[in-house]
């Protein structure tokens, strides 16, 4: 299910929605800008509801594939970041103080904000610095793969070619 980006958080969250689905990549600019290329949809699972003292919260997580940078082979790695999504909703600022902890505020100033822009946010936050390749993936040792092959190649074609030639 492709997500509405628009919409009215305080509103879901009275009515207790979940929402469960997908973000267009198109619009995550600033993602794009941060790695090599996103190569999966954003996939959120999120919980709207009100807390005890009716305080609007969403909770649920986030994640996304994307391409980056081995900083030990400077090949492409494939990473998947995962991120828990734990919000308070607030008008300004000056509500800092409410938001409960283990919750990051999230400042909606009108009615209707944009969902994909915070979650884009969670995401970024949740970016590594450095990536690696697992163990045993990174091509980052001291011979060009490709020239192996081609070494390999030639080994296996010899013994024929010299029967060919013991043949003839
Ligand atoms: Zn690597």
């Amino acid at each position: 299910m492709s997500l509405p980006a628009q919409i009215d958080p305080r509103k879901l969250a009275l009515q207790g929605i979940c929402l469960e689905g997908e973000f267009a990549v198109k619009n995550l600019t600033r993602l794009k800008d941060s790695v090599e290329a996103v190569t999966g949809a954003l996939k959120v699972s999120l919980q709207f509801s009100l807390d005890e003292s009716r305080q609007p919260m969403v909770t649920g997580s986030a994640s996304i594939c994307v391409d980056v940078v081995c900083q030990r082979c400077l090949d492409i790695v494939n990473i998947e970041i995962n991120t828990a999504i734990a919000l308070q909703i607030i008008w300004s600022e000056d509500q800092l103080s409410n938001v409960a902890p283990n919750y990051e505020p999230w400042i909606v100033v009108d009615k209707f904000t944009d969902l994909d822009v915070v979650i884009e946010d969670e995401v970024l936050l949740a970016l590594p610095i450095v990536n690696y390749h697992n163990i045993g993936e990174c091509t980052g040792d001291a011979f060009d793969t490709k020239a192996d092959t081609n070494l390999e190649e030639a080994s296996i074609e010899s013994p024929f070619s010299v029967l060919q030639q013991l043949k003839k």
